[in-house]
């Protein structure tokens, strides 16, 4: 005899729900890609050499920058941009709590100090006049993150920078292409790191660019590979030979011809990307702004926003959940997330070493609390973007208070 089996019922059985699980943030790759890293596997050269070369030669013709160097993350092209720049013990380095992890640990890796200034509430970005509270003898240069994609108030870093001799890191992650001001990023600080990571606006699987002024850029290139003072892949190629001299103790960060490879065709395809991502803006601009229990992103009129994410804030005033619960309604709906950023001094590392408290930068731990990245990809379809909206304003509606 079959016994029936039990009506068990979950909570989210009776959710409307998408059919499959919309990842967060997938790479945008095509055939293109897939051949580009084929065509570079069969030829003579897989490691840096002639397809890196072009890499930075287009990617300085797209941004503008005087000077390029590729190498395999952002993390590397921080670390590379101190070192160049001779920071070190006894140093500080202003960045903002609102970013990624090894903004700060590419400071500490320096042997200097990471100093943090808390974040405008508008756009997320460090604050200038906070920064300007923060200038002491030691400083030696800012980092400011262009947050989200969305520029930094560069003016007034510029002239603080200028004012007190300070060199300007821009940790330029999420910022390909942006502009403040009519220039683009990658023009602006003394040297400007993006990163090529799986989930960025352009991808390599993993990788980096550093930009700037060709002498530092050479100077950072010298630390980026060993210290050898002369372009290692040529040693090995007919008008190479085998001499070089280690004129400082480098790292190893140099970027592989097959990333490279498909560096190139994403560069070709960007202006595509973006253009579906701020269509992808636009439509959940529209659909969320009604809200009152949502806040949707700003975009200053100066700038043009690079959109790497899409940063919506709970007004948790007027919700009866919190936003963990939030994000896992949208798991229950079969719609990935995620968080940008957990604030760099709730880290236990920093907290422990620095003594630094949660209320310390009360800017960045008030927003933190209240935001969620949504899916904001050139993949998305518009069904895609409809089942998203669908189930933030199912929940909205759900648990408004
Ligand atoms: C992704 C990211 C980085 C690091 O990039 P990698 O290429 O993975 O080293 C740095 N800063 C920010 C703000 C990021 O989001």
């Amino acid at each position: 005899m079959n016994t029936p089996l039990p009506n068990v019922s979950h909570s989210s059985a009776h959710l409307p729900r998408r059919a499959e699980f919309l990842p967060f943030s997938p790479p945008s790759i095509s055939e293109e890609e897939v051949e580009a890293v084929v065509e570079t596997l069969r030829s003579e050269w897989i490691t840096t050499g002639p397809k890196t070369r072009q890499f930075e030669e287009e990617f300085a013709a797209y941004t503008g920058a005087p000077g390029c160097l590729a190498v395999n993350s952002c993390t590397g092209a921080l670390h590379v941009a101190l070192a160049a720049l001779g920071i070190g013990p006894g140093d500080e380095v202003i960045t903002t709590p609102m970013t990624f992890i090894c903004s700060a640990n590419v400071v500490e890796h320096v042997g200097a100090t990471p100093v943090l200034a808390d974040i405008e509430p508008d756009t997320l970005c460090i604050d200038p006049a906070r920064v300007a509270e923060k200038i002491t003898p030691r400083t030696r240069a800012l980092m400011p993150v262009h947050y989200a994609g969305h520029p930094c108030d560069m003016r007034p870093l510029l002239d603080l920078a200028k004012a007190h001799g300070l060199h300007v890191i821009e940790d330029a992650a999420h910022a390909l292409p942006a502009a403040y001001d009519g220039q683009r990023i990658g023009t602006l600080g003394t040297l400007t790191a993006f990163s090529f990571y799986a989930t960025k606006n352009l991808t390599t699987a993993e990788g980096g660019m550093l930009t700037g002024a060709p002498e530092l850029v050479q100077q950072a290139r010298l630390w980026s590979l060993h210290g050898m003072n002369r372009d290692a892949w040529k040693r090995y190629s007919a008008e190479g030979s085998w001499y070089y001299e280690v004129v400082l103790p480098g790292f190893k960060y140099n970027m592989t011809d097959i990333a490279a490879a498909i560096g190139l065709v994403q560069l070709r395809r960007l202006e595509m990307f973006q253009a579906r991502r701020r269509d992808i803006v636009a439509t959940y601009n529209a659909a969320f702004s009604p809200l009152d229990a949502l806040e949707t992103p700003t975009q200053r009129a100066n700038v043009e926003h690079g959109w790497h994410l899409y940063v919506l804030r709970l007004n948790l005033d007027r919700l009866t959940i919190d936003r963990a619960r939030f994000i896992e309604e949208l798991k229950a709906r079969n719609i990935g997330s995620s968080v940008h950023f957990i604030p760099v001094h709730l880290h236990p590392y920093y907290r422990e070493r620095y003594g630094w408290q949660a209320g310390d930068y009360p800017v960045a731990v008030g927003e933190y609390r209240r935001t969620i990245s949504l899916p904001l990809h050139p993949r998305l379809s518009d069904q895609d973007v409809s089942d998203v909206i669908d189930a933030v304003t199912a929940i909205v509606k759900q648990f408004r208070r």
